[in-house]
């Protein structure tokens, strides 16, 4: 099942917080439950570089060094992933925008392409966060996040999903830490504002005073009461329990 009817707006939901404020996680946890695509652009970055093309390249030591990739690029990159076909019926936005501009540009694809947004703003203190991060471990090969701390392997340092070794993600080393928090205090944090003056619902929700779950539930719940999602979707049994939970 979809989120949505084809006949209203699409929800656009934004995930929207520091670093390490559980964007990721909550995103793939509202992907399996509402059945629409988890949309992030660190991710897609990231699959550039993987492949070494001309984006990747481009992009590279900005990301390993925690600065901002431009406006321009991140913005192309989005507005032809939401003109895909299984857009249609809504999309999660993890890692964007980033910024005023970025913000701005969202606002009127939104508007082109039929999407009603929400502003999900996790907020987490930033000495959790970079506990949290410094502690992160990826699989090289699927992607999964673990925690040494709160959500650990069965085996230390293997993923159980397909045995690879765990890998801490390039930019997940404190200095490079400091630096993205720099860069979402200074480039990201003012794009709420820009958010509220363009009268776009913003929900505040404590991203470390509850499970990943609860925190879904809580997130689903504020999308009823604007009408972006139908009570029925969160009335029945989460599946959340069984989605891949990340830290
Ligand atoms: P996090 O939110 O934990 O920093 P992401 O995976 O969202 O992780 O982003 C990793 C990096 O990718 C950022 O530090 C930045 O270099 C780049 N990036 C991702 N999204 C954007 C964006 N919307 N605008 C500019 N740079 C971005």
């Amino acid at each position: 099942m979809s989120a949505q009817k084809t006949s209203r707006p699409a929800p656009a939901i934004i995930l929207f917080g520091s670093p390490g404020s559980g964007k990721g996680t909550q995103a793939e946890l509202l992907r399996h439950y509402l059945k629409v695509p988890h949309i992030s652009t660190g991710d897609m970055l990231r699959t550039h570089i993987d492949a070494g093309d001309d984006i990747g390249e481009l992009t590279r030591g900005l990301l390993k060094s925690g600065k901002l990739v431009s406006d321009d690029l991140v913005n192309h990159l989005v507005e032809a992933r939401i003109a895909e076909p299984d857009c249609d019926s809504g999309i999660i936005l993890d890692g964007y925008p980033r910024t005023v501009n970025q913000a701005a540009v969202l606002l009127e694809m939104m508007q082109r392409g039929r999407f009603k947004p929400a502003v999900i703003h996790l907020m987490v203190d930033y000495e959790k966060i970079v506990a949290r991060l410094t502690g992160r471990r990826q699989c090289p090969d699927c992607g999964t996040l673990y925690s040494v701390t709160t959500h650990p392997p069965q085996v230390t340092g293997v993923c159980d999903l397909d045995g690879a070794t765990l890998v801490p993600r390039d930019d997940d080393r404190e200095p490079v830490i400091r630096e993205r928090l720099n860069q979402y205090d200074m480039q990201t944090r003012p794009v709420l504002n820009y958010f509220r003056q363009a009268r776009a619902p913003v929900i505040e929700i404590d991203g470390a005073a509850a499970s990943p779950q609860k925190i879904m539930r809580q997130i689903c719940d504020s999308l009823v009461s604007l009408g972006l999602i139908e009570a029925s979707i969160v009335a029945r049994d989460s599946p959340a329990s069984k989605a891949s939970s990340t830290p």
